[in-house]
């Protein structure tokens, strides 16, 4: 154990090296304007380094996995993937009894409620997710949106997430688009921005989407890493208020708006299945996700197999759900060819942990369904990691180890006491594995996390902020 330690050690301290000396990627993009301008703080540069003697899964089908081989990075991108590679000039990572593979790709997190954790219950209905989100939300100030974003990334790249779709619906004005932004790019992370409304605002309004066009040209385009879309309030939907609730004439707005920038949509869908109005809406597309697939028909099924639209599931909060409004329609949507990834939602209620996204998933399914059709581990991981690049339409540039795509890795580590000894990597990832045994995080070649601990991040930094900002606005909530 100790001999461990010290390896562990000494590989942190290489990996601190490498973060100090490593170059600043050049991508040849045109470069961001506007608040996007400047320069993300206190990140790890981007070098070049060799994943040595790791158990590889590639999710590239055309590769395949390796039992033993290396991942060579230079300058942010992948540039092998091997048996054993030659790399004299790069700084060797041991992961022997380590599991490489795509980070996790995140495809809808409401960031900024992340500071409400110590307010929200899930035993106290006064106090659950809604309410606390509502009453709250309105008191937010563009710096309370950057410290909640910053805290939640913090969590989720412990949690091995490389990629993140921020469903941002409480932009109260563009000041907190352009912070939601600036946090997620401080943290490193690739992703995107879901441009919304605010909470308590009203629903018989459009969107501000001067605003969305002004975010649009302050940081678009950038280095690749962010994105931008818009978060629709329900359409057609109307049993939980607080979300938003709009009308076909107000939608048409929002989403057109979106549509003339170029823009995708996303929107939840909780209630009664809205999909049917919507298709004869004209409003479903490839740019479409949609997030909680509850209750849709078989007929509805294939109209978002024709139209390219995805869906996101949250199987952590989805399962709190009474099976009596709907239960999560995994297997449907896959035997039908539905685009699905996997999400965490928020953090203000449960931990950010994929690993266990995808067992609950698999439980879910043998609950339901049983064995047939079979849902195999490595379809879950698939789901978790290049489904979700594919939801976003980010999959040419990460969710698989694919040499010209960009570095987004995660190392696990397969000698814990929970995980070991390992037979199926996908069988362990599945079954057994926990955000604990994520030793490393590379997202776009910069080494944010070794073994186990931030490599630049001043973590006590970002929860000292997050405290103070969820403080003042319980006093501003009146809940002080
Ligand atoms: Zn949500």
């Amino acid at each position: 154990m100790n001999e461990q330690n010290i390896d562990r050690r000494t590989i942190l301290k290489a990996a601190t090296a490498l973060a100090v000396t490593g170059v600043a990627s050049s991508m040849g993009c045109a470069q961001p304007r506007g608040s996007g301008s400047t320069e993300a703080r206190s990140l790890p540069g981007r070098g070049e380094f060799v994943i040595r003697g790791a158990n590889i899964l590639t999710m590239d089908a055309g590769i395949g996995d390796f039992a033993r081989g290396d991942v060579h990075v230079r300058d942010g991108a992948i540039v092998a993937v091997a048996k054993e590679i030659a790399a004299p000039a790069a700084t060797v990572i041991d992961a022997g009894g380590m599991i490489c593979m795509p980070g996790f790709i995140d495809t809808h997190w409401h960031l900024w409620t992340s500071l409400l954790r110590p307010i929200v219950r899930i035993d106290d209905p006064k106090r659950s997710y809604f309410p606390v989100t509502n009453a709250f939300g309105r008191h937010y100030t563009p710096e309370d949106s950057y410290r909640s974003v910053r805290l939640g990334l913090a969590e989720g790249i412990s949690a091995g997430a490389t990629t993140v779709h921020n469903w941002a619906h409480n932009i109260r004005s563009p000041a907190h688009a352009d912070a939601e932004l600036r946090a997620m790019r401080d943290m490193g992370m690739r992703g995107r921005l879901a441009y919304g409304t605010s909470q308590g605002g009203p629903d018989d309004q459009p969107m501000d989407l001067a605003g969305l066009a002004k975010i649009k040209r302050e940081w678009l385009p950038n280095d690749g890493m962010l994105t931008l879309g818009i978060c629709s309030r329900n359409v057609g939907d109307s049993t939980n208020v607080l979300r938003g609730n709009i009308s076909l004439e107000i939608a048409r707005q929002d989403w057109g708006g979106a549509r003339a920038l170029g823009l995708p949509i996303t929107m939840h869908t909780s209630g009664p299945s809205p999909i049917r109005f919507m298709e004869d809406a004209k409003l479903l597309g490839p740019d479409v996700q949609l997030v909680h697939p509850f209750l849709t028909t078989a007929e509805e099924r294939q109209i978002l197999r024709k139209r390219g639209v995805s869906y996101s599931t949250s199987p952590t909060g989805e399962s709190r759900r009474s099976a009596k409004v709907g239960v999560i329609q995994l297997s449907e949507l896959l035997e039908a060819g539905v685009k699905v990834s996997i999400s965490i939602d928020h953090t203000s209620g449960y931990a950010c942990d994929y690993f266990q996204c995808m067992r609950i998933l698999y439980s879910l399914h043998l609950h339901r369904i049983g064995t047939k059709p079979r849902l195999t581990s490595k379809r879950l991981v698939q789901l978790a990691t290049l489904d979700g690049a594919v939801d976003l339409g980010i999959a040419d540039r990460t969710g698989s180890l694919t040499p010209g795509k960009r570095a987004d890795i995660i190392l696990v580590r397969t000698d814990d006491i929970n995980i070991a000894p390992l037979s199926d990597p996908y069988e362990a990832l599945v079954t057994f594995a926990q955000p604990r045994n994520i030793d490393t995080v590379i997202v776009d070649g910069r080494i944010l996390q070794r073994a186990g601990r931030f490599t630049a991040l001043d973590y006590a930094e970002v929860l000292r902020e997050a405290t103070e900002a969820t403080t003042a606005l319980r006093a501003r909530a009146g809940q002080g």
